[in-house]
């Protein structure tokens, strides 16, 4: 036989990429799903059966190669997880015809007829032989997602055991990586069961809201809802944050030229403004020099005391820069002048800020001017022009 048909595919490759350079806009979404359905799909059909046939053969060890995967990612640009897919699949196909006929007719996706492989590979191709005409029926009007659930709830009725084998088996697998800082930034890495999974987004989504004015991307939002979690368990429950201990320098504390970060003891360092920022609401600094600033500006001048926390908030009742609306438990107890500079912690020199606030005041260089009663307005920041940028 001559060799397989390239030059036939090359045209109808061809053909399409014509098609689609000259189609209206309006045609396209057509083409798109006249393509996975009439070409993409039938095409890996076609493979799954090219595979199984190679694979009964053995005829890849005349490569050198150990088995049917590895010779799928050495020779077809495929990862070893998309290789073992394709196999399990065309392994599978051989004994559900008529969801090789789907396939091929492009009745069926791709990504469908891998969940129902893998289906009959956890509770046996047999149970799954019985139930495939009403399978079938539920992947040709579902999504893959809507079909892995309905794959499930088979596996679980078919065999309860095994679906339960396979939970454990996934929980076991759970884990999380913290890393040490890098540039700044520390990555989170991790796999949950579907319970972890769907008690911590219930938390997260229950916290995320945006809020007036919230320019925040959802990933963002979802970053500072998991830190604020983190920060009220630790914490005292009533807003007060979980005990961070910064070493930091006078200088640092006093935002002075020159100075050095400051030392997270957990590991990485702060920008001096940062350093500023907690400082101001919470007692963790470990201080060096000058006397351990007069010994913290007497120790109890700048500890919140409950009380003088409780007196603010209910002088502000939420975040008091612009309009925003957050209410006490999610924000900082600003001073106006930091106690690091002789501020007192007495309510004249205090106001509620919410931590997106805090943060812009502190680090972004926002000011804050008297506003209406009880509100201050958003100063923005005096542009620094670096030293190498200016005129002579
Ligand atoms: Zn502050
Ligand atoms: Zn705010």
């Amino acid at each position: 036989m001559a060799g397989p048909p390239i030059k036939e595919t090359q045209a109808v490759v061809r053909l399409w990429a014509d098609w689609f350079r000259g189609a209206e806009p309006g045609e396209i979404g057509e083409g798109l799903s006249q393509l996975r359905e009439s070409g993409i799909d039938p095409f890996e059909a076609v493979f799954a059966e090219g595979v199984r046939r190679f694979e009964k053969s053995g005829a890849y060890v005349a490569d050198g190669a150990l088995g049917i995967v590895p010779w799928l990612r050495s020779n077809c640009k495929l990862s070893g997880g998309a290789a073992a897919e394709r196999v399990g699949g065309a392994r599978q196909l051989e004994h559900l015809p008529e969801t090789h006929k789907a396939f091929a007719r492009g009745e069926l996706g791709y990504q469908h007829v891998a969940v129902l492989a893998r289906t009959a590979e956890h509770v046996g191709v047999a149970a799954v032989q019985k139930a495939e005409a009403s399978l079938l029926q539920a992947a040709e009007t579902m999504d893959p997602g809507q079909f892995t659930g309905v794959a499930k709830n088979f596996e679980h009725r078919v065999d309860a055991a095994a679906a339960l084998a396979e939970a454990n088996r996934a929980h076991e697998r759970r884990s999380l990586h913290v890393s040490e800082p890098s540039d700044g930034l520390v990555r989170l890495d991790g796999l949950l069961d579907v319970e972890g999974g769907a008690i911590l987004r219930t938390a997260l989504d229950a916290r995320m809201l945006p809020g007036k004015d919230d320019d925040r991307t959802p990933g963002q939002r979802r970053a500072d809802a998991l830190v604020d979690l983190c920060r009220r368990k630790t914490g005292d429950g009533a807003g007060w944050p979980p005990h961070l201990i910064i070493r930091a320098s006078v200088e640092t504390l006093l935002g002075a030229a020159g100075a050095p970060a400051g030392e997270l003891e957990a590991g990485g360092s702060l920008p001096a403004e940062t350093v500023r920022r907690l400082a101001c609401d919470t007692a963790l600094t470990r201080i060096t020099g000058r006397g351990e600033l007069e010994a913290e500006i007497s120790h109890a001048s700048r500890n919140i005391p409950p009380s003088t926390r409780r007196a603010v908030a209910a002088r502000d009742r939420h975040c008091v820069a612009g309009s925003c609306d957050r209410p006490p438990q999610w924000t900082d107890v600003h001073h106006l002048q930091h106690w690091a500079q002789g501020g007192p912690t007495k309510l004249p020199n205090l106001v509620l800020l919410c931590r997106r606030h805090h943060r812009m005041v502190h680090e972004g260089g926002w000011g804050l001017r008297r506003g209406e009663p009880g509100r201050w307005e958003l100063v923005p920041p005096v542009k620094l022009v670096p030293a190498h940028a200016r005129s002579a």
